[in-house]
């Protein structure tokens, strides 16, 4: 391609919107454009590094077995309400209502769609396994989309979904994607890490992300320096938890209350874990008001509290003297020296709003039932404190690492968790009646170009990884007005071309200077300078973008050390 020719609005000016160097350097190269809030235009270059990412992924999910499909982007209601996301999976599922009033939403992930279309179409054992994927864009109304493509509203996502007729085959399969996420992201040329994680909404028995290891990332990794363990810090273990001294509210576990009242109850009624409980709380609690019980110098906590938890602090008000733990009519004291006090309404039988506050002492989260004025019962949810670098491995013992990284894939064995709830069933080699069992698997696609800049830039701009680079080499006429130049950087372009590399022609009439700006911006792997040694030497320079090494070559050699 000609750079005259190609839209590549590149700025000299960083955009100030943008607060890391992935998000300012694909606008600064004209990579992308914002139309709305996490929604962005791919332009040329942009696309073209997307597609590289999808021709690996393509690759090996071929290569693992796998099948390619494409599903639709709007999905009905009722569907969800089958498996009963419709009313967990709060507003990140964009929903509307078609003009002939029926529901419907914006698929931000697919397992409802996949399931309905195997319930009705494979019935044997005979015809498992089967392992489907597809590439598309997905919408998910993020609450804080941000970072350019790192977390859009509307972004690329290879979804790939499994259908197993035993447990054994299920995890064949999941294996099978753990390695073929390996070869991607190896060769997408990122350095990654497989860690242990949490299931969220999309639920499911175990799972495991991949991790581009980044300083900018979202996610804080916990990576064992002696051994292979390394997880999420939400899934995050350690060898021993270190003694806590009792805080006041431990003593609550003790009161029996009766009926269902307990957290645990709820917790059991709605099916989820604590943990789980306490991040939709959080989560619900996100357009109410929440009281934040603020005692004495206790602010600074309480804030890390609202951040750990992911509360909008913005919700966060100081308490005035007497109100303390007046919006749920607890009793003041229990909660330890701070707590978020969140009125929900929980799904019982009693229909009637449900209290919860959520203390912390400096190790431990607690989740507190506050319902009725004395009935109330404490749990404690150790598996939420953060581990720290002075906790040890829990598999060998050795020291952990804290490292921040930006989740690229995410692959989870989901079990009968949606044939069940969808009523998927086939035939086994007895003839009786059994649930898929069922593996999900994930790539950001979009954002794993992002996580690529994020790990390979400088001052200058992004440095691509050769597999995923928009284009190969840039080639620089640096005197588009000299006749010998301009039909030697001609005849090396149609060479590459021939041979099959991709390559970008700067034809422009620019200066030099502004030239090495834009190909050191666009980061293409090779640049090829056809200049002044070629009108006095018949030489042309080849420059490594990442190393900054360079080779004079005459012309004729050039295109062969390129090919
Ligand atoms: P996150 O924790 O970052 O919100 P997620 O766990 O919600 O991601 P999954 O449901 O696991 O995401 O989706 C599979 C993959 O899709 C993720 O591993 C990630 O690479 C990508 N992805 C998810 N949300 C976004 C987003 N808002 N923008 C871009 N990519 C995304
Ligand atoms: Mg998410
Ligand atoms: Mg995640
Ligand atoms: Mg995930």
């Amino acid at each position: 391609m000609r750079f005259s020719q190609l839209l590549i609005p590149t700025l000299k000016e960083t955009p100030s919107e943008a607060e890391v160097v992935s998000h300012q350097l694909l606008l600064r190269a004209g990579f992308i454009r914002k139309l709305s809030s996490g929604i962005y235009s791919y332009l040329p270059l942009g696309l073209a590094a997307i597609r590289k990412v999808e021709r690996i992924v393509r690759e090996e999910m071929n290569r693992a077995g796998a099948q390619e499909l494409l599903l639709p982007m709007v999905q009905p209601g009722d569907l969800w309400k089958e498996s009963g996301r419709w009313e967990k999976y709060g507003p990140e599922l964009l929903r509307f209502t078609d003009r002939h009033g029926r529901k419907s939403c914006l698929g931000p992930t697919h397992e409802e769609v996949i399931t309905d279309l195997i319930r009705l179409n494979v019935h044997s054992y005979k015809e498992l396994p089967l392992n489907l994927y597809q590439i598309q864009t997905k919408f998910r109304d993020e609450i804080r989309p941000r970072f350019g493509l790192m977390r859009g509203r509307e972004f690329i996502m290879k979804d790939g979904y499994s259908f197993d007729a035993s447990e054994e085959g299920a995890d064949a399969t999941y294996r099978k994607m753990h390695e073929a996420y390996h070869r991607i992201f190896s060769r997408c040329g990122l350095a990654f890490r497989a860690v242990e994680a949490d299931t969220g909404t999309i639920g499911g028995s175990f799972s495991h992300e991949f991790m581009v290891l980044a300083d900018t990332g979202e996610d804080t990794v916990v990576i064992c320096s002696k051994c292979e363990y390394a997880a999420n810090m939400e899934k995050a273990r350690c060898l021993e938890p270190p003694a806590i001294s009792p805080p006041p509210l431990l003593a609550l576990t003790k009161i029996e209350t009766p009926g269902k009242k307990k957290v645990a109850a709820v917790t059991e009624f709605l099916n989820i874990s604590a943990k789980e409980l306490v991040k939709t709380l959080v989560y619900m609690a996100e357009d109410k008001p929440v009281a934040v019980l603020l005692r004495g110098d206790h602010e600074v906590q309480t804030v890390k509290l609202a951040n750990a938890l992911g509360v909008n602090t913005d919700n966060l008000r100081l308490a005035e003297d007497k109100e303390i733990f007046d919006t749920t009519g607890t009793p003041s004291g229990y909660l330890g020296p701070i707590g978020l006090t969140i009125p929900v309404l929980a799904d019982n039988e009693l229909g009637r709003m449900h209290n919860f506050a959520i203390g912390a002492n400096e190790k431990n989260f607690h989740l507190l039932n506050a319902n009725l004025h004395r009935d109330f019962t404490v749990q404690t949810i150790t598996d939420l404190r953060q581990i720290t670098s002075e906790d040890l491995c829990p598999t060998c013992g050795g020291g952990l690492e804290l490292t921040r990284g930006i989740e690229v894939g995410h692959i989870f064995k989901l079990g009968t968790k949606y044939s069940e709830a969808l009523k998927a069933t086939f035939l086994d080699n007895q003839g009786a009646e059994q649930p898929f069992i069922m593996g999900c698997y994930g790539i950001g696609v979009s954002r794993t170009v992002a996580a690529a800049i994020e790990q390979n830039h400088d001052k200058d701009g992004m440095i691509f990884p050769l597999p995923i680079a928009p284009f190969q080499v840039i080639l620089l006429n640096l005197s588009p007005k000299d006749e010998a130049i301009s039909a030697a950087s001609s005849q090396l372009y149609d060479q590459l071309n021939k041979s099959g590399i991709e390559v970008i022609l700067d034809d422009r009439d620019e200066r030099p200077g502004s030239k090495f700006k834009d190909a050191d911006l666009l980061g293409i792997p090779y640049r090829v300078m056809v200049g002044k040694s070629f009108s006095e030497k018949g030489e042309v320079e080849i420059k490594d973008r990442a190393t900054g090494t360079t080779l004079n070559l005459p012309l004729a050699e050039a295109g062969a050390k390129l090919v």
